[in-house]
Order: structure tokens, then sequence, then C-alpha cells
């Protein structure tokens, strides 16, 4: 009778409900893109309440279009856009304020304080984390200090705090579950990666009182059932993990060294560092992808902001090809780069370089320069800087890294994932299944149930659908990075 998972992706843009079979394939899935708020430069929220009826109403559309009903679902899993803040009330469910975003830069000026009262060093060493305004802690606190009586009923035990997966989940089981998984506790700046606990120190901090947080389980375990009209059914909502760790589990990297890198508008690099957390000296995040029973698996991060929006540069600003797609041909169109580098440091330079002064530069230009090179340029700075990454989690492991998967829009350009190849000088792996972010939510939700039996099943449901291997002289490779590290070079420092 029950023959499927159903996976709520509550990511930044829309709200989607996709629903997998027991092959970990989609059966069918429903999306909804909802409204973004920017109410000042910098601040990015969203409506917490259409966060969620957006969630119900995609997942009924989902359910009713798969031809089934609540009674076929096995359980639920929950994946969702991490750190985004908020506050509800603890008896009503009424959310005080707007949902604030991993995005929003409002607290940047509390974290730069922190950072010189010299704080970081504390804060890594508790949560693995580089102080910024993406986190949660410094988000909940601007919510108590700025709306009106928070604080009084923060004091009181009135009020609720929860990241996306917990709202919805406070919403879907009627307020009878205020929790949250691990991964997604460990992207709030108030939960010690080591102990497993909310930091006394850290609340303190912060001042925000410990009635407010969820209780914190594994990713993979029945938190509650569902119980609301729409889903009346009380279907076990089994699995919870912040989008990436979901995505690093959707592609089954289970064992240490195993990484993946999402190509969107950024690019998004997570390493499995197995049951040790690896600590950066590169200023790359650790952080906790999962725990399944007791055991908690950690993982090393790292992003740049400029990956798949490169491409979006050249066709919206340029208009040098009409569709990101045409970039591959275009780059093909040429034998090499002809000597064109492009530093895409439009927002400064994030790990491992870190300048926020840097800006955007392209270098190396002739008289036979042409748009195909400017086009090759731009598809290989992703390239250049997706592997500084990997270099530096290599240094911060000690562990050669010999093959990435990878999944996001982007992925379908074979001349982006063979260049990746041959600069990394490793194997990139494109899985057939490149919704690995709903997949690996899936997967937690169906291991707790016994829908799937252990993680060796799910590995024999992953398959890859193409492997591109290096093809590059060592001198090529060599000549390529030094060019690109002198173009990073001229990058860097230039804004004042
Ligand atoms: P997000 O989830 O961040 O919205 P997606 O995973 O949907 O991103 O990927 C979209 C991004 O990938 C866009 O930035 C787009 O420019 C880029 N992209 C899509 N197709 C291609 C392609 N064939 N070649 C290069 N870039 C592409």
């Amino acid at each position: 009778m029950q023959e499927y998972i159903l996976t709520l992706d509550q990511g930044t843009t829309s709200s989607r409900a996709i629903i997998f079979n027991q092959n970990g394939q989609i059966v069918d899935m429903a999306q909804y893109e909802f409204k973004q708020f920017y109410p000042k430069p910098g601040w990015v929220e969203h409506n917490p309440k259409e966060i969620w009826s957006s969630q119900a109403s995609v997942a009924a559309e989902a359910i009713t279009k798969a031809g089934i009903n609540g009674r076929n679902i096995a359980a639920i899993g929950i994946t969702n856009q991490r750190e985004t803040t908020i506050v509800w009330d603890k008896e009503t469910g009424q959310p005080i304020y707007n949902a604030i975003v991993w995005q929003d830069r409002r607290t940047a000026a509390f974290c730069n304080a922190l950072k010189s009262q010299g704080h970081a060093k504390m804060i890594q060493d508790k949560t693995g984390l580089v102080i910024d305004a993406y986190f949660s802690a410094s988000k909940i606190k601007w919510i108590l200090d700025n709306v009106d009586g928070a604080r009084e009923k923060a004091n009181q035990g009135k009020l609720c705090f929860g990241t996306v997966d917990s709202w919805l989940m406070a919403k879907f089981t009627n307020l009878q579950t205020h929790a949250t998984d691990v991964s997604n506790a460990s992207r709030t700046m108030l939960y010690n990666i080591h102990t497993g606990q909310w930091d006394d120190d850290l609340l303190a901090l912060f001042d925000i009182p410990r009635s407010m947080l969820p209780e914190v389980k594994s990713s993979s375990e029945i938190y509650s059932r569902t119980a609301t009209t729409l889903f009346a059914s009380k279907i076990p909502i089994a699995g919870v993990a912040g989008d990436q760790q979901a995505a690093l589990f959707g592609q089954m990297c289970t064992e240490p060294g195993m990484l993946k890198t999402t190509y969107g508008t950024g690019c998004f690099m997570m390493m499995n560092t197995g049951e040790t957390p690896a600590k950066s000296t590169n200023n790359l995040l650790t952080t906790i992808a999962w725990k399944i029973g007791d055991k908690v698996t950690y993982a090393l991060e790292g992003s740049i902001f400029m990956g798949g929006a490169v491409i979006q540069w050249l066709r919206d600003e340029l208009e040098l090809i009409q569709h990101a797609r045409d970039s591959e041909k275009l780059a093909l169109s040429v034998e090499d780069n002809g000597g064109v580098y492009l530093v895409p440091a439009m927002a400064g330079l994030g790990a491992p370089h870190w300048d926020q002064s840097a800006r955007g530069c392209l270098i190396g230009l002739t008289r036979g320069s042409s748009k195909a090179h400017i086009c090759r340029a731009a598809l290989e700075s992703i390239v250049y800087q997706v592997s500084d990454i990997v270099k530096a989690k290599m240094a911060d492991t000690k562990i050669q890294i010999t093959e990435m998967r990878v999944d996001g829009g982007a992925v379908a350009n074979n001349f982006l994932m063979q260049c990746q190849a041959d600069i990394m000088n490793a194997n990139v792996i494109r899985p057939k299944v490149l919704e690995t972010t709903a997949l690996g939510a899936a997967y937690l939700a169906g291991l707790a149930v016994g829908y799937w039996s252990d993680v060796n099943e799910l590995k024999k449901l992953w398959s890859q659908e193409r492997l591109f291997t290096p093809d590059m002289s060592k001198e090529q490779r060599e000549h390529y990075i030094k060019y690109w590290q002198k173009a990073v070079e001229r990058a860097k420092g230039w804004s004042e």
C-alpha cells in the first residue's frame, strides 16, 4: 500500500514537493515560486506563512498529480534553505516577524564587532563556522532586539525559534513538534558541533534564551506525524537535513574523502570527513553532514558566489549568448582560451582567497581575442575557483581527492565538466538523478521507516550518467593554473 516517499524541498526561491519510488526515481513533482522581500538594501525576507502555504500546496499538487493519496506515502523528508530564521509564538504558531533569509546582511556590523572583540576563535572552535551574518544567531538577536515586546516574551518562554525545517514541522504537526536536525542546528552558530549541545557561552554572547530553541534530533528518525487536514493520514516526518547536506547524502558521498559539488548560481562543495570534524586553516566551514543512529558524520564546506552566475552575466549584461546552454558551443568554437582569463570577483573573492575588495577582471586580451575566448574564460573561471577550494580541502584534511560527484543546473555543460576534470586532475562523475537534494532527504526519511533497509541498499540505487576523466598534460595544467593565479592577484585589492 505505502509505495512512495515525499520530499518537501524548501529552497530560497521556490517550494517544491517531489515523490520518489523505491528505486529512488522521481514519480511526480510540483513547484511554486514565492515572493522575495527586499525592505532595505542588503535585507532579504520571506513570509513564513507563504513558505508554509506554498509547501503545503505543492505537496497536495504532487500527490494529486501522481494519482495517489496520503496513505501511499510511507514517510516525509524535509530539506531546506539553511540558516534562514523564523521566530513564532509558541501558543498561536503566529510568526512575530518575516523570515530573515540567509542572504540578509543587516547584522553584518554586529558580526564585524564580534570579530574585532576577538570572538572568532572561540566561535570557530565550538561551531566550526566563520563569524558572518549568514548564520542564524545574529538574526535571532536582531528580531528579539527590534520587534516590539519580543525580548520580554522570549524571556517568559513564549517564543520559538526555528530554521525552515523546524517551522514546517511545527506547522505540519499542528504545533506538536519543535525540533530540528543536527545539520540545520550546526548552521545556527549556537550549536557546539563537538558536544552536540546548544552552547551556553554562545547563547549568552548572542543574548538568546535557551527556551526558544528546538530539540535537536538525528537526521533520520520519526520526528512526529502530520496532523493537519491536508495530511490527515498521520504520515511520519522521518528525515531532515539542510540542502547541501541532503545533496551530499543524495549523492551517496557516505565515505570519508567523498566530495560533491553543486553547480548552480553559486557553487557549493561539500566533503565527507567521517567521524572527526576537520578544522580548516583556509576559512572553510566545518559542519555536521548528518547523524544516523548514534553516528555523527562531519563535512567540510566551501562555496563560491559566482558559479553559473558568471554565465548569467555573459547572457544578461554582455549579451554574448542568448541562453546559458549556448556557452558550451561558443567556448568550443575556439581551440583554447587564447590567453584570456576572467576573474569573476564581482562580489569580492571568497574562500580560499578572502578579499572583499577584489573586483572582476578580464585580462590577457590581445587583438585576436574574441567573444568565444571570453566565454571560454568565463566557463574556465568556474573550474579554477572550484579547483582552488578542492585544493584547500586537500590541505585541511590531508586527503587526496581522486573523484568528485556533481549536480546542479550547470553540469549539463560537458565542456565545463571535462575542463573541471582536466584542471583538478581528478574524475568528475555526473549521476543519473540530478535532484540530489530532494533525493537525500527522501533517503534519510525512508531509512528511518524501513522503506529502505540500509545505506548499502541506497548505494546500489545511485548510478552514474557520465564520467569525465582528466585528459590534459601536467605542463598544460600547470600553465593554466599559473596564469589563473596571476589573474587573481591582479583582481585583488581593487576597490578601496
Ligand atoms: P540555482 O538552483 O542556484 O537557481 P540551478 O541549479 O538551476 O541554479 O542552475 C542554474 C545556473 O546554471 C544558472 O546560473 C545558469 O547560468 C547556469 N547554467 C545552466 N545551464 C548551463 C549550461 N549549459 N552551461 C553553463 N551554465 C549553465
